[in-house]
């Protein structure tokens, strides 16, 4: 029976919230992928599923605290947050149970430890908390109290992590935190360590460090899916450390990145969702957008990027945001995690679909008009787009002797282990693994060609880290005996070694 210490609910939510956290826990509740409707639940089922993850998890007792005491904490986080068209407690809620889809259908789970896990979902709930529903720009144009306090620098971010201190710091919420795993946490009590991470995780949320996520993240997955290439390298070895069937564990700083990336991803994620979702939240966020072009128009504001209500365009926005914004983000996520593709699918999906609701023109002028090509104006405010980084090392490793040979060797092993027919001889894939690298921008004149030919090579690259991941996957999945699963990356493995194929 629940019991609640500090707030009130009535017998019959607590049943209701009791039922769910059970199904939950045993993986019984359906409606929790991506097609999580956050609306079609009472706020009682909602808390439910909330402890539900946690139990479901185990993190219940890493945390060391009973559900009634989660539930409590869970049911003042929601008072925190404001009601506000988009950035509620139910923004909080879809947010939650994107990053637990992230973490749990797909292997990512495996790069962290239980207290990475306990600090990105409290992140995840808590990362808008006290939001008003106008943003940071609001804040900082207006001068206002909040913004002074923060020094004008991601102000909401900073004011979500402080409020979030003060509920886990009331509910003693990490003070008993200890993982299970063997990790020594260094210079911190675990409860430390938590809390750091939780406030990391949040300031990540901030738009305007979103490219700068991309880079940290790319470098991170290049670290982690490269095996070391130099004269000391030995196959034998490299095979032995990759075949107990688990990650080796990346240090804190990565898996750090890691969460920040997975909680952003799933903050903006509405776009990759089934089409009547991404909709629906499109829906409330120009609400809230379109209120504070009023409210700046009303105070003599600067009227923020596609705020002002008589001049936007809801698909113009969305495409933009999606083009711009999710796009590039989910495709340097797919390249690590392949089980997130199909998100990549929706917002392709939904694209169509924003178009076939509008029938004016694409927008052309996607770009700010001060013609400076690396800045985009998006409602979050406008973002410096980094240059184009320099070639991933994958351009390289792919095209090293010993990496070929390792690559084919895991090959055999997998067709071995999966009894699975290899539609082309094991050793043709050594010729995927041979990326022709395009000329290098100094030999090309034009500037136009030189564009191109970036692109180009930065979308072989991106395939080619693809299909290397959808290696290592395959072989921990036939190592770890779950041989559909294989079967299934396997065929991952075929399209996008094909897909190279037509570039080499
Ligand atoms: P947050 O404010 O922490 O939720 O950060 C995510 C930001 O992404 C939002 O503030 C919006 O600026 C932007 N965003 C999220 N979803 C959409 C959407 N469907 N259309 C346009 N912008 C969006
Ligand atoms: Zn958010």
């Amino acid at each position: 029976m629940l019991v609640l210490k500090r707030n009130h609910l009535t017998s019959e939510d607590l049943i209701k919230a009791e039922h769910v956290i059970r199904k939950v826990s045993l993986g019984k509740l359906s409606g929790l992928g991506i097609d999580f409707d956050v609306w079609s639940w009472t706020r009682a089922e909602l808390y439910g599923i909330v402890v539900g993850v946690f139990s479901r998890l185990d993190l219940l007792e890493v945390l060391k605290i009973s559900q009634s005491q989660l539930l409590d904490f869970i049911v003042d986080i929601d008072r925190g947050y404001i009601s506000t068209p988009y950035h509620s407690f139910l923004h909080a809620a879809d947010v939650f149970i994107m990053t637990f889809n992230l973490v749990s259908y797909s292997h990512v789970q495996g790069y962290l430890i239980d207290l990475d896990l306990v600090a990105l979902l409290i992140g995840a709930l808590c990362h808008d908390i006290g939001h008003p529903g106008l943003n940071n720009l609001y804040q900082v144009n207006s001068k206002n109290e909040l913004a002074q306090r923060y020094n004008n620098e991601s102000v909401l971010e900073k004011f979500s992590c402080d409020e979030t201190l003060k509920l886990l710091r009331k509910h003693s919420l990490l003070k008993y935190v200890q993982t299970k795993s063997n990790l020594e946490i260094q210079d911190h009590s675990q409860g430390a360590y938590v809390q750091n991470a939780i406030v990391k995780c949040i300031m990540s949320t901030d738009m305007s460090v979103h490219f700068g996520l991309i880079e940290q993240f790319t470098t991170v997955v290049d670290i982690l899916t490269v095996s070391p290439i130099n004269e000391e390298f030995h196959e034998a070895e490299y095979l032995k450390e990759h075949s107990s069937g688990s990650y080796p564990l990346p240090q804190t700083g990565h898996r750090q990145i890691i969460c920040n990336v997975l909680l952003h991803a799933a903050d903006i994620s509405n776009t990759v969702r089934p089409w009547e979702l991404c909709k629906r939240w499109s829906d409330v966020i120009l609400d809230e957008f379109f209120f504070q072009g009023d409210m700046e128009k009303l105070n003599n504001l600067p009227i923020s990027p596609n705020m002002d209500r008589e001049h936007s365009n809801q698909t113009d926005i969305s495409l933009k945001f999606g083009d711009f914004v999710v796009k590039p983000f989910f495709e340097v996520l797919a390249d690590f995690c392949p089980e997130v593709q199909p998100l990549l699918t929706n917002l392709c999906e939904n694209r169509t679909r924003w178009l076939s609701l509008d029938n004016t023109e694409p927008p052309r002028r996607l770009l700010t008009g001060n013609n400076n090509p690396s800045r985009l104006s998006v409602p979050a405010g406008t973002l410096d787009i980094p240059d184009l980084p320099p070639l991933p090392s994958v351009l390289r490793r792919h095209s090293t002797d010993i990496e070929r040979k390792t690559r084919r060797h895991h090959l055999v092993n997998i067709a071995e282990l999966t009894d699975v027919e290899l539609s082309e001889p094991p050793g043709e894939y050594s010729k995927s693994g041979l990326v022709n690298i395009p000329p290098s921008i100094s030999e090309v004149e034009e500037e136009g060609e030189e564009a191109l030919c970036y692109l180009q090579a930065e979308d072989i690259s991106r395939r080619a880290n693809r299909r290397s991941f959808s290696l290592d996957h395959t072989l921990l999945l036939a190592k770890k005996k779950r041989f559909e699963e294989a079967v299934k990356s396997l065929s991952t493995l075929h399209e996008v070694s094909s897909e190279l194929d037509n570039y080499s």
